[in-house]
C-alpha cells in the first residue's frame, strides 16, 4: 500500500511549498483589498460616503506614498506613482 503522506524533502518540493504559501498569501491580500472595496461601495451605496480611510480604504502604506487606492487585481499596484505591492495597501 502507498504512503498516503510521502515526505518531500527535495528542494523542489520546498520551493513548491514556498511558491505556494507566496500564492496564499497574494490571494489573501488581494481578498482584503477586495472585502474593504466592497464595504466602501456598501457604505457609498447607502449614502454613507464620509468613513474613515484608514478603516475602509486601501491605501498604501509605504512610507512616503501617495497612493490613496490599489489599482489593480495583481502582485503590484498599477499607479504608476506606487507599484508597490498589494501587501503594502493591505495593513
Ligand atoms: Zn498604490
Ligand atoms: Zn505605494
Amino acid at each position: 500500500m502507498p504512503d498516503p503522506h510521502p515526505v518531500r524533502s527535495d528542494l523542489v518540493g520546498a520551493a513548491h511549498a514556498g511558491a505556494r504559501r507566496a500564492d496564499r498569501e497574494r490571494n489573501a491580500v488581494l481578498l482584503v483589498i477586495g472585502a474593504r472595496r466592497e464595504a466602501a461601495g456598501m457604505l457609498a451605496s447607502n449614502g454613507l460616503a464620509e468613513f474613515s480611510d484608514d478603516f475602509l480604504g486601501s491605501r498604501c502604506r509605504k512610507t512616503a506614498c501617495s497612493c490613496g487606492k490599489y489599482v489593480g487585481e495583481g502582485d503590484f499596484c498599477e499607479r504608476s506613482t506606487c507599484r508597490h505591492s498589494a501587501g503594502q495597501h493591505a495593513t
